[in-house]
Parts: C-alpha cells; sequence; structure tokens
C-alpha cells in the first residue's frame, strides 16, 4: 500500500489581514449586497435569480444551510439570509471537477490547500476512486462502486467493523434508507453531526421534559415577553432569527444576550425584508447583553434564580406555584440547594457586573412568557448537560414551559439535523423501533448499542473499525482532534463519502477511497417525467417539503435516497425483505414506510402541502407521564470547574461570518471587523498588555491534556471585546487542540468552548 504524503491540516500561510472596527449592525442593505455579489459570482444571474426565489417558499426548496423554520402561514417574497443565499450559491454554483481535474491533480497536491481554497473547485460531477496505489481519483462507474462497497461490507468479520455517520444535510428520506440498510447489514454504529453540537441538548431536555427537541414554535417568539439568546450569535448562523426577535422587540418583549461576546446581530438589525431594514437606522435587539465569562453560565442562572427565589420569598408570586405544584418534581430540593450558593462568589465566578445582574432580575421577575434560545455555546463543554438543565430550571420555576410564547429552543445549526435523529440515525438503541422494523419490514434489527462519533474516531484509530461511509459532511475538519481521527481515517480500508464539493475528508481517505457524488438541494431530481421532492424537520419540529428546480451540475449523479437504496439492493443481492430496488425510484414508497415506522409521521394528507406538519411534541402538551412521578423534572447541577493555571486561558471556537460549518465561503468576519485572514486569536486588551502581545504578534496555541500536547500554529492576535483569560478563535482551524477524549458528561460532545491552552510567541 501507497503511504501518501497528504496535508492533515492544509495551508498555515498568512493572507493580508484587515481590520476595521466590529460593525454595529447587521444585515441590510450591506447584506443583499453580499449575498447577490456572492450568488452572482457563483450561479450566474439568471440561475442566481430563479434560485433565490424558489428557497424557502411553499413549492420550493429548504435551505440548505441552517435549521431554522419558515413561517406558518406561508413564506413572504425573500424569505432567507445572507448565510442561506451564501450556502445555496457555494451549492449551486456552476463550478465543477471530475476525473480529468483529478488526473491533473493528486490528493497529496491538494491537500496542501486551504479548506477554503479546496471548496473553491465546485461541484463533483463522477463518481471517483482513489485505488490503494494510487494518489490520484479516477472515474468509476455507479454499479462498480457499489459492488466495491458491497464486497468489502461482505468481507468484514463483524458488521459493527463498519461506521454509517450522517451529516445534517441529508433528507429524512435519504437518513431513513441509510439508518435502515445499517441495521439491515448489522450494526448501529450510526454517529452524526449532533453527537459533536447538540447532543447535550437532547440529553438535558430528554431527562428534564422528556422530549430531547425545543418546545415552541416559531410564532412563540414573536409575542415572548422574554428571550434568553444564550450562546449563540444569530446574526450569522440563524439570521432569520432576527426578524424573530424584532417581532418580538416591537410587541414590547425583551431580550437578553448571555455570550462572552458581543455579537453585532443581537445589537442591531436592518430586516432586509423590509424599506425601513433597507434604509432606515435599524432595530435595537439586545436589551441588556451580560457577557458572562466563558461556560460560567450555572454560576450566571443560580444568582439570577437566587435573587428570583428571595423575591418570591417576599411577594410570593415571583415563581409560578401553581404550575410547579401540578407539573414539577423537585422544588423543595432546588430552593434548599440555591440556599447553599454564597452570591458573592457566583458573582465573581459569571463575571457580570451587579448593574447588570439587577437589570435582567427586573426583566425576568414579572416575566412568565419566557423563550430560552442557545446553541454551541452551551453544549460544548464539559458540564454541557448541566448547562442546559441550569435554563430549564429558569424555566420551569417560572412557568414557561408548554404554554404558548414560552418554553425552550434549542437552535439547530444544520438543516436537518433534528430530521435526521427522528427517523431513525441514532447509535443508541431504540426497542420500540426495532419492534415496528420487525413489524413492518420483515428483519431483525442488531439490538447491541452503536458507537457514536467519539466512539467512531476511536474504532478508526485503534483498527476496529474498517470501513467508514459517510453520508454528506466533511468528517475530518468537523470532528474534534483532527491528528488522531485523520490517523483513524488513514487506518481505514475504504471510505465513502457521499458529497457535492471537495473537502479535506476526500485528501485524508482511507486505504481506498469512494466518491460517490450527490444533488444540492436547489436540483431537480427528476423520475419518470416527474420532479420528487423530500421532506425535512425544522428545528421546532415542524416536517416539511424541499424540491429542487435547476438543472442538476451532472448527468452522472444521483441523488441520496436512490443512491442508498442501489447499494442495499448491490448488497443484498435482491434478497432482502425491503423492496430497495422500489424504494429508488419512488420516495412515496419510502415515505410510507416512515410512516410505518416512526411515530408522528402519519401526515400524509399535510405533508401534499408545501407549509408542513408538527411532529408530536409532548413539552407543549404538558404531558410528562414518561418522566419520574410524571413530573418535569428540576435539577441540581454543579458549579463547572475552571481552574486556570497563571499562564493559561481559556478557549472557545466560533465560526466567521463567512462560514457556514466547516464550509469557508470566504476570509472576512465583517461583523466582526476581520478582513482576509481566519488565523486570528480574539483577545482581551488587557491581557495582550500583561502577555507583552501587540496587535498581529504571531502566537502558537498548545493545549495539554493527559500529558499530550496539542497545537495549533501561527495565529496573529487582535484585541477584542472578550472577558478577560477568555480567547475566541475559527474552527475548524483550532480543532487541533480539542482532545478527542474530553467531552461532555453523558453527551459525549466534545469539549471545543472550553479549551484550557498556553500561548507562545513566535
Ligand atoms: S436563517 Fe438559516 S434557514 Fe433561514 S435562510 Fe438563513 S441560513 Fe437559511
Amino acid at each position: 500500500m501507497l503511504k501518501r504524503e497528504v496535508s492533515i491540516r492544509g495551508s498555515e500561510e498568512f493572507s493580508d489581514i484587515r481590520l476595521k472596527e466590529p460593525m454595529k449592525t447587521a444585515a441590510g442593505m450591506l447584506g443583499v449586497k453580499v449575498a447577490l455579489q456572492h450568488s452572482f459570482k457563483e450561479m450566474g444571474v439568471a440561475r442566481s435569480i430563479r434560485a433565490l426565489s424558489e428557497m424557502n417558499q411553499e413549492d420550493g426548496f429548504d435551505c440548505p444551510s441552517c435549521a431554522w423554520p419558515n413561517p406558518e402561514k406561508g413564506s413572504k417574497v425573500a424569505e432567507y439570509c445572507e448565510n442561506g443565499a451564501k450556502a445555496l450559491a457555494d451549492e449551486a454554483t456552476t463550478k465543477y471537477i471530475n476525473g480529468a481535474f483529478f488526473q491533473k491533480h493528486s490528493v497529496e497536491e491538494l491537500s496542501r490547500l486551504s479548506d477554503y481554497q479546496l471548496n473553491q473547485f465546485g461541484r463533483i460531477t463522477e463518481p471517483l476512486m482513489l485505488k490503494s496505489d494510487s494518489v490520484h481519483y479516477e472515474p468509476i462507474t455507479w454499479q462498480a462502486a457499489y459492488t466495491l462497497i458491497a464486497d468489502q461490507l461482505h468481507q468484514l468479520k463483524n458488521p459493527n467493523e463498519a461506521i454509517f455517520y450522517t451529516s445534517g444535510r441529508s433528507s429524512n428520506e435519504a437518513a431513513y434508507l441509510y439508518g435502515l440498510f445499517a441495521r439491515a447489514f448489522g450494526t448501529n454504529n450510526m454517529p452524526d453531526c449532533s453527537n459533536m453540537c447538540h447532543e447535550s441538548s437532547g440529553v438535558a431536555l430528554s431527562e428534564t421534559l422528556g422530549i430531547g427537541k425545543g418546545s415552541i414554535k416559531l410564532e412563540d417568539l414573536y409575542e415572548a415577553e422574554v428571550v434568553l439568546v444564550v450562546g449563540q450569535n444569530p446574526g450569522t448562523n440563524h439570521p432569520r432569527m432576527l426578524s424573530a426577535l424584532e417581532k418580538c422587540k416591537r410587541n414590547g418583549g425583551k431580550v437578553i444576550s448571555i455570550n462572552p461576546l458581543e455579537e453585532t446581530g443581537l445589537v442591531n438589525f436592518k430586516n432586509p425584508q423590509k424599506a425601513s431594514g433597507l434604509f432606515g437606522k435599524g432595530a435595537d435587539i439586545a436589551d441588556l447583553h451580560l457577557p458572562v465569562r466563558i461556560n460560567q453560565d450555572i454560576p450566571l442562572i443560580k444568582l439570577l434564580l437566587k435573587k428570583l427565589a428571595s423575591l418570591d420569598a417576599t411577594e410570593g408570586n415571583v415563581f409560578d406555584h401553581e404550575f410547579i405544584e401540578q407539573y414539577v418534581d423537585g422544588y423543595a430540593e432546588l430552593i434548599k440547594d440555591l440556599a447553599t450558593y454564597d452570591e458573592q462568589d457566583l458573582l465573581r465566578k459569571c463575571g457580570i457586573d451587579t448593574d447588570n445582574i439587577t437589570a435582567a432580575v427586573r426583566l425576568l421577575h414579572n416575566a412568565s412568557k419566557i423563550v430560552v434560545c442557545w446553541a454551541m455555546g452551551l453544549t460544548q463543554h464539559k458540564n454541557g448537560v448541566e448547562n442546559i438543565k441550569e435554563y430549564v430550571n429558569l424555566l420551569l420555576l417560572k412557568g414557561a414551559i408548554g404554554k404558548p410564547n414560552a418554553g425552550t429552543c434549542p437552535v439547530r445549526g444544520h438543516s436537518n439535523v433534528q430530521g435526521d435523529r427522528s427517523v431513525g440515525i441514532m447509535h443508541h438503541v431504540n426497542h420500540d423501533f426495532n419492534a415496528r422494523i420487525k413489524t413492518h419490514l420483515g428483519f431483525t434489527p442488531p439490538d447491541e448499542e452503536g458507537l457514536d462519533t467519539v466512539g467512531a474516531m476511536k474504532a478508526m484509530y485503534e483498527g476496529d473499525a474498517k470501513i467508514f461511509i459517510c453520508l454528506g459532511g466533511n468528517f475530518l475538519m468537523a470532528a474534534s482532534d483532527t491528528e488522531y481521527t485523520a490517523r483513524g481515517i488513514q487506518n481505514c480500508d475504504l471510505t465513502v463519502q457521499v458529497s457535492t464539493k471537495l473537502n479535506r475528508t476526500h485528501l485524508v481517505t482511507g486505504k481506498t477511497a469512494l466518491i460517490l457524488p450527490t444533488f444540492g438541494r436547489s436540483e431537480k431530481d427528476m423520475k419518470d417525467g416527474n420532479i420528487r421532492y423530500l421532506t425535512m424537520e425544522d428545528s421546532m419540529g415542524r416536517v416539511r417539503r424541499s424540491k429542487g428546480l435547476l438543472r442538476p451540475i451532472s448527468n452522472n449523479i444521483k441523488s441520496e435516497p436512490e443512491l442508498i437504496a442501489e447499494l442495499a439492493d448491490t448488497y443484498f443481492k435482491g434478497n432482502h425483505p425491503v423492496d430497495w430496488k422500489s424504494m429508488s425510484q419512488n420516495y412515496e414508497l419510502i415515505r410510507r414506510s416512515i410512516d410505518k415506522v416512526v411515530k408522528g409521521f402519519e401526515n400524509t394528507k399535510e405533508r401534499s402541502k408545501g407549509v408542513g406538519y408538527y411532529l408530536p411534541n409532548n413539552v407543549r402538551e404538558l404531558d410528562f407521564s414518561m418522566l419520574p412521578n410524571g413530573k418535569a423534572q428540576l435539577s441540581l447541577n454543579q458549579l463547572p470547574d475552571h481552574k486556570l493555571k497563571n499562564d493559561e486561558f481559556m478557549l472557545m471556537t466560533i465560526r466567521s461570518h463567512d462560514q457556514f460549518n466547516t464550509t469557508i465561503y470566504g476570509l472576512d468576519d465583517r461583523y466582526r471587523g476581520v478582513y482576509n485572514e481566519r488565523r486570528v486569536l480574539f483577545m482581551n486588551a488587557s491581557d495582550m498588555q500583561e502577555m507583552k502581545l501587540a496587535k498581529f504578534d504571531v502566537v502558537h496555541l498548545h493545549s495539554s491534556y493527559d500529558g499530550v500536547k496539542r497545537t495549533a500554529n501561527m495565529f496573529k492576535v487582535i484585541p477584542y471585546r472578550i472577558p478577560s483569560r477568555n480567547l475566541a478563535a475559527y474552527f475548524p482551524e483550532t480543532n487541533v487542540l480539542v482532545p478527542y477524549n474530553h467531552f461532555a458528561d453523558k453527551s459525549r460532545t466534545p469539549i471545543s468552548k472550553s479549551i484550557k491552552i498556553t500561548l507562545e510567541k513566535e
């Protein structure tokens, strides 16, 4: 076997950095301009106008970026944001690469480019194979690719030597078939991207409220009295959320932002769907910004709860005692536990000044319609599960659950990450689900727990897994501990990527590698003269249709459901109770199968309409019968322990504005005032002074866990408003610092938002 000299990190060279003041307002005319520039450059004018006019529309296609929902009453014209337009342009680009490109460029050569440069090459237009003795991909037929995978799967000693990873880009239909195939093959090794992001939300919400999803609907935000936006940057990651917050503000609601960084979208928003947004001065969003220290939310919330509890003791109605009596378990224990904490200690730990604490208490005091929205700023810590439970405590004490304009809102970053899980992508065994598969599909799924993302990385690294199949994504760059992950992937005999565009996981591969090119969301999926549609589930549990309209980039790419079903059919050689062949042709058969096997999907009539339907949600019904004592659970959560040595800092990884997950659209982060560079370290000015660092000084970042030193090379320091001893830098560049074996308790989500590091000046 040839040892390929591929670069795991790509180019670490600096570009020509420019800095400006962070912007004070998000979106507006500039957002529209950037969106259109991006679209026209990638897709041309006519294709852009066609595609943009159908995105997030009733009979159109779902935005391929985040999972923010569309309004229940149907979408307005231009129901998308700048970053949705960028995601579309990125996927529907007319640039493409094929076998001839890879004949010219080896994987070794390509791997030395940056992730941004790799993404620039455009769509992959034919199936490709990297043979074990080659450094060049070459074309392969679809059937030869299926046969190769099927043969290798047959050769495994144990089905658990294969891993079936899923990214949140897939549709319900593709994810369901993929999960069926993995189970029919004999494994529950189904890690998915939510293991790396919202798994902590799923665990915390299941344990406290009985469902691992949020409870609010989009419209609930409009008339909430207080919305807490925690550890989240909606201006970049879910921009249409700002329109909902704007509506909430207009109706008299208040917004509290809790985040070590003050993000532009929460300062002021110019709604591009309104003339006043395009030409006026915009709407201020956050009434209060609490710059909490990294992962010090629990001290902050405990402090607020203590203060509210003491007001409740005198006034008697600050907490909703009727609600607590009827629906909530653990009240007396929680109040007793709160009394054990010292307010000054909590204040010091969270780093918020007294005036701001008083202001937050004032906003929460009489409110009962409260929504908490959050993202990775809460989940990616060792105590990620407890972080969320602490916010649930606040909601339960205020009776802000299971009623209009109140509840939980974990904001999902990838458009169908929630749907994938709903239709069966899970590494845990669900006996009920398996029983229904047996009844309706006639085979018995395995009942041994599978591997999550961390487990998959370890299995590959230790040689226990031999085949790694990825339905979408860029696993190498999304996972923690990049070097470790790369070694694991390289240990595999075969790696398979179902992809639209080139990324580093195509270059750092198993001995043999395949790329199976697939449709983008916006492309027309035709069969027998009819356009086929797919379904997705948004962040708020609504399933809706998605139908592409653009001519596919090539005649030699396949839809995900079709290629999965064809692979399964090749593997089983037509000898299996599931009729894979028919499903590959007719997605309605897949949906009918989902209806039977997955609870809540039976709403066939509603499905035929574009606006979609909600899946069951026990919190909305105030049904906690599945929890101890049949009640929602308050919880006692420990204060996080983050002792830093004198030379240590706490680093959180963040996204730039020109980025979606691991896809890098550009090198700017204009809201934070950084242009043409990603290798930057956001640092408090007083810390810089203490460390004798000047703006643009170059440092190396080191983490040291369990005696293993990990390094991210070459970052330019820039002064920024961030709490002292806290730092921020972009992922995936800093994923190398996150040890694979340090993750959240219970959810095993990597600790990407609280990494202890030291700095070394170049
Ligand atoms: S908010 Fe999210 S789903 Fe909506 S258009 Fe923007 S990126 Fe797409």
